[in-house]
């Protein structure tokens, strides 16, 4: 059985303790490879190594760090096959997906802030006839870097690359349930010519190593994403030894659909806002509000369409959705499935595990599930499931529909669909949301500030946000 091993100082290595955790393939239920299971000892191996690499990291021009991450988005491009296999057999997502989203959008984020960092600039504050402030950009040192199970590669992409490019030195830790490309990672950075103990890569748990990761005294910044509840403790962690936090942490979006919208267009991508990923991306719109006048409609068709999606093994071309992570997020799933009936919901479609047949018969796939019937307030409507369930709820008014959206203690995404510009400004500005997309889901321009407000997280990832988070500003006062 493959053993994954730990990435520290420009090699791979076997964990301190000596010990493994199996990981599994969604798709089969089986054990597939074994993963390191570190502690605190292999942080602070990694430490030691980024500390002697970050002198020449830091100092290394922009214009030679920014030829290393070219290099290493090369790198993975040249590798986009084996990428996205190994990713969609470890998340058990469609192998199309980690074809078309995962792989590719992790290669522009490399890219992207390749460059973004020769772009980079700080500012000057003139004291007309005192004298003049300029504002530096340091990096910060050696940072944290700690990313969920759901797009494994993109979004520790999204934390790696701008800390790199920004001259950081990095310890990350990807999720325990999906390390298979950020374990491919190291060598096609080593390949890049990224000098040794740079890049660190730990495998194992998040209570183990990820809170020793947390509570190392040299490490200066957390960047995390993930769950709400994780989250929270990382802040309550971090917090006295006064580190830097960026967390993007859960949601429960709203999908509001008001009866003026292009309803073909609202229909295929409500689908895929609902559904892609198995429902299990944090931007998914979980609780779609439906204006009256389209209600029957709307339920009718998309009842009908949702029941057609195909369920398959992620090798088959045709899958709409394949397997979800894992067996106990499966079983958290079904068991919000469960409480929705007990809340008074009814399920439209889905709702149950998919019998697959051999090999894939303890794989763990789920049908798309619709619910309707719950009042906004309830359990399934205010808390995270993450699995492919939606709930339908009718509204009348934009203030209706407005007090429904904002009664979650989220705040990460929301979609609008309706052809009147006035209200979709309107309403735009009054969701509690960091990102907001009007007739459209998932599109992204890697410039823009990404993440959520209330328990949806603190700071903003992309773009300048995200160099601006992976430096210290220093102003300098010069008297004329
Ligand atoms: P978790 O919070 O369980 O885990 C996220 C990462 O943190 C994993 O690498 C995990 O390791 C690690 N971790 C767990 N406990 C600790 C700890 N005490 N100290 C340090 N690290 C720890 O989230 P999931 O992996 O289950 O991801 C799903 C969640 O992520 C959902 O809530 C989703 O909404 C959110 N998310 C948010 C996004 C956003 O941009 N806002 C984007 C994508 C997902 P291990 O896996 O080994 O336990």
């Amino acid at each position: 059985m493959e053993r994954l091993r730990n990435f520290i100082n420009g090699e791979y290595c076997e964990p301190s303790t000596g010990e493994y955790i199996d990981n599994f393939e969604p798709a089969t239920g089986k054990v597939y490879s074994l993963i390191p299971n570190s502690g605190a000892k292999d942080v602070q191996k990694a430490v030691d190594a980024a500390e002697k690499a970050y002198p020449i990291w830091s100092k290394m021009s922009n214009e030679k760090r920014s030829q290393i991450l070219v290099k290493l988005s090369e790198g993975i491009e040249a590798r986009m096959d084996e990428f996205t296999k190994a990713e969609s057999r470890d998340n058990g997502k469609p192998l199309s997906l980690a074809a078309h989203v995962d792989i590719p959008r992790a290669v522009s984020n490399f890219h992207f802030f390749a460059t973004a960092i020769l772009h980079f600039a700080s500012e000057s504050h003139n004291m007309e006839g005192v004298g003049v402030n300029y504002t530096l950009r340091k990096p910060i040192g050696i940072v944290g870097c700690i990313s969920p199970w759901n797009l494994p590669l993109y979004l520790f992409s999204w934390k790696i690359a701008p800390a790199l490019a920004a001259g950081n030195c990095i310890i990350a830790k990807p999720s325990e349930v999906t390390p298979y490309t950020a374990y491919l990672l190291g060598q096609v950075a080593k390949d890049a010519g990224m000098p040794d103990g740079v890049l660190n890569i730990l495998h194992g748990e998040g209570h183990t190593v990820g809170d020793a990761i947390v509570k190392h005294p040299k490490i200066k910044a957390i960047s995390f994403t993930g769950g709400t509840k994780t989250g929270e403790y990382i802040a309550r962690t971090a917090a006295p030894m006064f580190k830097k936090l960026s967390l993007e942490l859960g949601g429960k979006n709203p999908n509001i659909i008001f009866d003026d919208c292009d309803f073909d267009e609202m229909m295929k991508t409500t689908l895929l806002s609902s559904f892609a990923n198995q429902g299990q991306i944090c931007l998914c719109g979980s609780r779609i509000f439906i204006q009256r006048g389209i209600y029957e409609k709307f339920k009718e068709e998309f009842v009908e369409k949702v029941g057609a999606l195909l369920v398959a093994e992620p090798n088959n071309p045709k899958a709409k959705l394949g397997a979800v992570v894992s067996k106990s997020h499966m079983e958290k799933v079904l068991s919000y499935v469960d409480l929705a009936k007990e809340e008074g919901g009814t399920v439209l479609t889905g709702g149950v595990q998919v019998q697959m047949e051999a090999p894939f018969e303890d794989g763990y796939y789920l049908r798309p599930t619709v619910i309707e019937g719950l009042s906004y307030d309830c359990r399934t409507n205010q808390e995270e499931i993450f699995g492919p369930v939606v709930t339908i709820t009718p509204f009348d008014t934009e203030e209706d529909v407005l007090m429904m959206a904002n009664s979650t203690v989220y705040g990460l995404s929301t979609t609008l669909w309706t052809s009147d510009l006035k209200r979709a400004h309107r309403m735009a500005n009054e969701v509690h949301a960091g990102i907001v997309w009007i007739n459209s889901w998932l599109v992204r321009d890697l410039r823009t500030p990404f993440g959520g407000v209330k328990a949806s997280g603190v700071g903003r990832e992309g773009g300048w946000e995200a160099l601006r988070f992976f430096t210290e500003p220093k102003n300098v006062f010069v008297k004329y």
